[in-house]
């Protein structure tokens, strides 16, 4: 078989959530947004209601209607977007609580559950302090939420300036308050308010760097050839053995997600054993060097315990967020817990 296989550890991701909780002051929420960042939002989300979580964030309207069908009628289901213009009949059929993002979606949504969300200075979504104190007297809102721009770094003073304009804004209001994703929870209590909302923490990723590791990639082994001195590999000659070289060429491809800039600098491992990634990243194909090794492996790993999606998000000059939700289709998906 062809098919890489991608194993999802869901005991680490409920593990994960469970280590958050215990930091946060107040409850803890689940973003399962993006199909839970690639991995399955309708495995992971009855994982962690299971374990106890009973507030889930989705970007779209129509995620929430179809993590809905796998979580029943207890969670909360909220949407990041709001309540957009034709959202209302699944908003209505799955019980979907947007976040109301401006006076405008304020009017659209009319009667059910709602929160606000509130610009406290990243600029992206949420009502300004005037639109704001504009439509509060009238609102009673599950809660109210705003987003940090810097939170990954935790010395940026852009923190203390959105902790002090969202602890401003919400001066007075009575439902429960909602500031920080996983970065946030890191920051410490002053941050975590009534509700915390961690994303990437959940699935392995920085900046929570004490998380359980969750994604292992593995590559089957298509062919092993022998290349001489001198010889190049792949697309556009960028390689050349300088030694009588062992090359593997492994299945996966930046149609699955592994992007051509992963090529850069990562390696794929056989057990603890590094093997340089060689040539061009293609399409469905990735070349290895396996000159060092003294068998001749089947699979190889592109992300494991050693080189997680942060690592390699590194190499290729992105984050753990774009290779997480990058992961393609073609993968056999294996969930163990
Ligand atoms: C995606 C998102 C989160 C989760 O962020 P992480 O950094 O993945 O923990 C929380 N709140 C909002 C508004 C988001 O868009």
């Amino acid at each position: 078989m062809a098919q890489a296989e991608l194993t999802i550890d869901l005991a680490a991701i409920v593990a994960n959530w469970r280590s958050l909780d215990a930091m946060s002051a107040g409850e803890t929420a689940a973003c399962v947004k993006a199909d839970a960042y690639g991995l399955g939002a309708e495995v992971v989300g009855p994982a962690l209601a299971k374990a106890g979580c009973r507030t889930f964030f989705v970007a779209l309207a129509e995620e929430g209607a179809t993590l809905r069908k796998v979580l029943g009628a207890g969670p909360r289901i909220c949407v990041f977007g709001g309540h957009m213009e034709g959202d209302a009949p699944l908003m209505a059929e799955h019980n979907l609580i947007p976040m109301l993002n401006s006076p405008e979606q304020v009017l659209r949504h009319g009667a059910g559950a709602y929160g606000v969300q509130l610009d406290s200075g990243m600029n992206r979504l949420g009502m300004e302090p005037s639109e704001w104190a504009s439509v509060r007297d009238g609102l009673t809102p599950e809660f109210v939420m705003s987003h940090l721009a810097c939170a990954d770094e935790a010395s940026h003073i852009m923190n203390k300036q959105q902790l002090a304009a969202f602890t401003e804004m919400t001066e007075g209001v009575t439902v429960p308050r909602s500031l920080a994703a996983t970065g946030g929870v890191l920051l410490g209590a002053d941050y975590h308010f009534d509700l915390t909302r961690p994303g990437i923490g959940l699935y392995g990723g920085a900046p929570y760097s004490a998380a359980k590791h969750v994604v292992t990639l593995s590559l089957p082994v298509i062919q092993v050839r022998d290349v001489a001195k001198g010889e190049t590999v792949g697309y556009g000659n960028i390689w050349k053995a300088e030694r009588a070289s062992r090359i593997a060429t492994v299945s996966g491809g930046y149609a699955d997600g592994l992007i051509r800039a992963v090529g850069r600098a990562s390696s794929l491992f056989h057990g603890n054993k590094a093997c340089p990634l060689v040539g061009r990243v293609s399409m469905d194909l990735i070349t290895v060097d396996v000159t060092d090794l003294t068998e001749t492996p089947t699979s190889l790993d592109i992300l494991n315990g050693t080189q997680t999606v942060d690592t390699l998000a590194t190499a290729a000059g992105t984050i753990g967020y774009e290779i997480l939700t990058s992961l393609g289709a073609r993968y056999a998906r294996r969930y163990v817990s």
